[in-house]
């Protein structure tokens, strides 16, 4: 079997068609929405990052305002700064890229954010209300695999799900949002014994360690879909992910591939949850012209 390819680059862009349709709908309104990204030092990852979001948002009709705060600030400018924000009617989203230096406590950053504007969704009360199903903003990685798996157009429900991962930013959240949709799942991680023991019975393979080459085909299920959210930089200055992607393409149905797969489905979340922001935010002060948010509804291919 030769997996067909789930293409995140495509579905991001089909996404952003309809993104730059709900701007003019906000704008018609007066409503022009608004990211904040904070970005403290000068970290060359993050500094990607944060321009890659800062391009989505221009591609999508976003207002977007970057924050460059110097790697020893303090702990008090940063919270202040984010109170600044969260007080800023023209601010919908907050984001404060991570990793902060080691003096900022990432916790303490995190909840001084308005549950209203946590785009990122790594919010205490985000994070909890994934247990129940009712978070605000999923967060962006887990949420874009979840529309991910819908192009496959397969039920989650009953399916034996595998996670490879436990990070609060990716795996634990994908396990939650996996077990909302009713799969039977299991995280995984660096401890865990026998992994491939684990994966072996996945249906669904999502794969989010950062260790290039960690899952070959001995490890897949024939016919699992594979999922790989992991982005590694090898010495030759390639790009790929966990999953050794040839190989594992002859034995899964579908795989994404990286890049290309995964990563443009986290810019766009983190747009999606912008602009569910805004639209809130008029529905709150204006009465009822928006109808209650909806997840993109996203089609398997025909
Ligand atoms: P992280 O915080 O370093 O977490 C990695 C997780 O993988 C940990 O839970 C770790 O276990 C587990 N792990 C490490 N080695 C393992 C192994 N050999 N077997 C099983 N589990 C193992 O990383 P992260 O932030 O979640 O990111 C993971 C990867 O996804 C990275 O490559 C990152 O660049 C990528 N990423 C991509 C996107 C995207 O948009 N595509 C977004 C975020 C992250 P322990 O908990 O036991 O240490």
């Amino acid at each position: 079997m030769t997996a067909q390819i789930i293409d995140g680059k495509a579905l991001s862009q089909r996404l952003r068609v309809g993104f730059r349709e709900r701007v003019e709908r906000l704008k018609a309104r007066g409503v022009s929405p608004g990211l904040a990204v904070v970005l403290v030092g000068d970290n060359p990852a993050s500094r990607v990052y944060v321009g890659n979001k800062i391009k989505a948002c221009e591609e999508c009709g976003v207002h977007s305002l970057h924050i460059g705060l110097a790697a020893d600030v303090s702990e008090a400018e940063v919270l202040a700064t984010i109170e600044r924000l969260n007080r800023d009617a023209g601010i919908h989203g907050i984001l404060v890229q991570l990793p902060l230096p080691a003096h900022i406590p990432i916790a303490r950053v995190l909840e001084a954010i308005s549950v209203h504007k946590d785009v990122d969704g790594f919010h205490l009360y985000n994070v909890g209300a994934l247990v129940t199903g009712t978070s605000i903003f999923p967060p962006c990685t887990p949420y874009g695999v979840q529309l991910l798996l819908d192009t496959t157009g397969i039920d989650v429900a009953g399916k034996n799900a595998v996670v490879v991962g436990a990070s609060n930013i990716v795996g634990k959240p994908m396990g939650l949002m996996l077990l909302q949709r009713e799969a039977t799942v299991t995280i995984c991680h660096a401890k865990t014994r026998d992994l491939a023991q684990h994966t072996i019975l996945a249906d669904i393979l999502i794969v989010a360690a950062g260790k290039p080459g960690l899952i070959v085909p001995q490890m897949v299920k024939e016919g699992a879909i594979v999922i790989d959210v992991g982005i590694n930089r090898l010495p030759d200055g390639r790009i790929v992910g966990d999953v050794c992607f040839d190989a594992v393409k002859e034995k899964a149905s579908w795989i994404t591939p990286v890049p290309g797969g995964v990563g443009p489905m986290t810019v766009t979340m983190l747009i999606e949850n912008t602009l569910r922001s805004a639209e809130r935010a008029f529905k709150a002060a204006d009465g009822d012209e928006f109808q209650d948010w909806e997840a993109p509804v996203v089609k398997s291919p025909d």
